[in-house]
């Protein structure tokens, strides 16, 4: 028999006549003849009470408490709809994340999944009743109830579906799918038919907030095919698959999305040898804050800023703890700012047309935005602006790159749903049955580029428009730039590097040379630099793989000279020279993982 689970967010299930509809739907899909299981959120705005409540009566509330109070929110609602199911003639049991049998790590208020038992709801299911599991919860070994994040219940309804076999995690929520960039920001945003998994957790990291990012791990790892869709009573309109294909093969750009809280630190004059980066990112893993845009400055006199950017809501955490790692580091200063805004755009097509990055540079420079930082990956450009300036930015990317047309070949929501159902009959368990728990890492491999050289302007004074003059020298000249990193030096003054391959350095050196003849600056060049990169799922926020990285290359007394980082991979630059070593040394470093 087909089961299926459906997902209803807080919005969805904010009053009593909203919980009766979700009731309604669930036994709709049953009497269609479907087992159901229901993943419920607390009500409207009851986690965001229940964590100001918490506030008034302790600064600092003990983590393990939290997670006891925030998981009474969806105990509230997996109760009512049970009732409300019951009250329309139907059967429900309802369940908190520790009787299903949900297993977590004791991260309290970030916990990963560690396994789930079926037993249970399983047999609930053959008795006929609907079972309705309460989102975001679990308990660890000793039975404390631990919470996934907020947002977190996406990630409990797509666990769900995963270890059940479901044929289909629908997520039901208050707007019509997922739309190409958050359509409370941008008017004219469009909803997709459908949108690959890599686009959407990179997007939903970087800063949609439409679904759990750890959700999305699981539907690739998984292939739990995923259908967002809106709650409203009287649609029944099909919404978003998220599955193994992008909407359009030939679009660079498929969505753009924005971060309004990140912060920027900036570790000063570290000295430039191997094992820095590894000390500072290891003070941050240890205190599990994840890390986005790492920009390293080629130093002067054998010193080197590092700059990176995390969650603002993170920030004090990030840097008690580089302050206490810098002194090792014979950093001269810790340097932070709260006040910035990340926006990037994401897409599958980025990874082999040319274009995106100088266009984008282009329409934030016509809309007056600086950029004050700049990281690309594969499939993504992020910009680091001013946060009075975020919106705006958004905006001018979302027109920039007609995101409100729809493309002119795309893929319908038939064909992504017939690809996610055939991902899903492929053997996708066989990749992750190594895995010791539902949330553990998966590494699909390690690889070595050695095709690439890389230019670094230094000392570019800083105004708006800069990196728009660079990049579209550089495209005009017919080069391929594959990584950029941009970054504004403790001096002030603008630094770029940007990797190219081989053949083209002499003339992107002449193409930046240009440049900086009418901004000033200075240009200088490495003939040959390895990339090395580990690819899988979920690498972003699993903070070790970075340091596993940095780690093994430090061992082997290699200098990292860029990083970039993505959900889908980690990037480093280092000397050409080193590439074989390097990449030795990481096959060694991930061998338990790779899948
Ligand atoms: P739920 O309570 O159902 O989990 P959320 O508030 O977590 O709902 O997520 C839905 C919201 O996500 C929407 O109301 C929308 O404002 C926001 N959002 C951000 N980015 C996107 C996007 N790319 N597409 C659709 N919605 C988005
Ligand atoms: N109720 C939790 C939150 O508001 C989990 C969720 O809604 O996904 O974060
Ligand atoms: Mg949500």
């Amino acid at each position: 028999m087909s089961l299926i689970v459906q997902k209803f967010g807080g919005t969805s299930v904010a009053d009593a006549e909203k919980i009766r509809a979700a009731a309604r739907r669930a036994l709709r899909a049953q009497q269609q003849g479907h087992q159901v299981v229901m993943v419920v959120s607390a009500m409207g705005k009851n986690t965001d009470m229940l964590v100001d409540l918490a506030r008034q009566v302790c600064d600092q509330p003990p983590a393990r408490e939290m997670d006891m109070l925030l998981s009474t929110g969806e105990q509230v609602s997996v109760a009512l709809m049970a009732m409300a199911i019951t009250g329309l003639g139907g059967r429900a049991v309802s369940l908190t994340g520790g009787q299903i049998g949900v297993k977590t790590d004791s991260s309290h208020t970030q916990a990963r999944i560690l396994s789930i038992s079926t037993e249970r709801m399983q047999r609930l299911l053959d008795g006929g009743n609907i079972v309705i599991a309460a989102g975001f919860q679990g308990v660890d070994e000793d039975l404390n109830i631990t919470t996934l994040g907020r947002g977190g219940s996406d990630t409990s309804a797509v666990a769900l579906a995963a270890v059940l076999g479901a044929q289909m995690c629908e997520i039901y929520t208050d707007v019509d799918g997922v739309f190409t960039t958050d359509p409370r920001l941008v008017a004219d945003a469009r909803k997709m038919s459908n949108v690959s998994h890599d686009e959407i957790l990179e997007l939903a990291s970087l800063g949609a907030g439409i679904m759990h990012s750890r959700s999305i791990e699981f539907g690739k790892k998984f292939n739990v095919p995923i259908h967002v869709r809106n709650s409203g009573m009287f649609t029944d309109e099909p919404g978003t698959i998220i599955g193994p294909i992008p909407e359009s093969e030939n679009r660079a750009v498929s969505g753009c999305a924005l971060t309004k809280a990140e912060a920027r630190i900036t570790v000063v004059g570290v000295s430039d040898k191997p094992g820095v980066s590894l000390a500072i990112f290891e003070s941050l893993a240890d205190v599990n804050v994840a890390v986005d845009m790492i920009m390293q400055t080629a130093g002067h006199d054998g010193r080197a800023d590092i700059s990176f950017t995390v969650l603002e809501s993170d920030l004090h955490r990030a840097l008690a703890a580089v302050q206490a790692a810098a002194e090792g580091v014979e950093a001269t200063q810790v340097l932070h700012a709260a006040n910035v805004s990340k926006v990037s755009v994401v897409g599958l097509g980025m990874a082999t047309q040319t274009g995106v990055a100088d266009r984008m540079f282009r329409a934030l420079a016509e809309s007056g935005v600086n950029i004050e930082a700049i990281t690309t990956s594969a499939i993504k450009v992020s910009c680091l602006v001013s946060r009075e300036q975020g919106l705006a930015a958004l905006r001018a990317v979302h027109t920039e790159f007609e995101l409100g047309r729809p493309p002119s070949e795309r893929a319908t929501f038939a064909d992504s749903l017939a690809a996610a159902n055939a991902a899903k009959e492929a053997d996708a368990m066989a990749v992750v049955s190594r895995l010791q728990s539902m949330e553990d890492l998966t590494v699909h491999g390690v690889e070595l580029d050695d095709s690439q050289a890389m230019v670094t302007l230094t000392d570019v004074p800083d105004s708006p428009g800069i990196s728009a003059d660079i990049f579209e020298a550089v495209a005009a000249a017919g080069i391929l730039v594959d990584m950029i990193v941009q970054s504004i030096g403790a001096n002030g003054k603008t630094i770029v590097s940007f990797t190219v391959p081989k053949t083209q350095v002499d003339q992107a050196t002449a193409a930046a040379n240009q440049v900086v003849e009418k901004l000033g600056g200075t240009v200088g060049s490495e003939s040959d630099v390895a990339i090395l990169s580990v690819t899988g799922i979920g690498i972003r926020s699993h903070t070790g793989v970075g340091l596993r990285m940095f780690r093994a290359l430090s061992a082997k007394d290699i200098n990292i000279e860029l990083v970039s980082t993505s959900e889908v991979k980690v990037n480093v630059v280092i000397d050409g020279a080193q590439g074989k070593v390097g990449l030795s040394a990481l096959e060694a470093a991930f061998a338990d993982v790779i899948g």
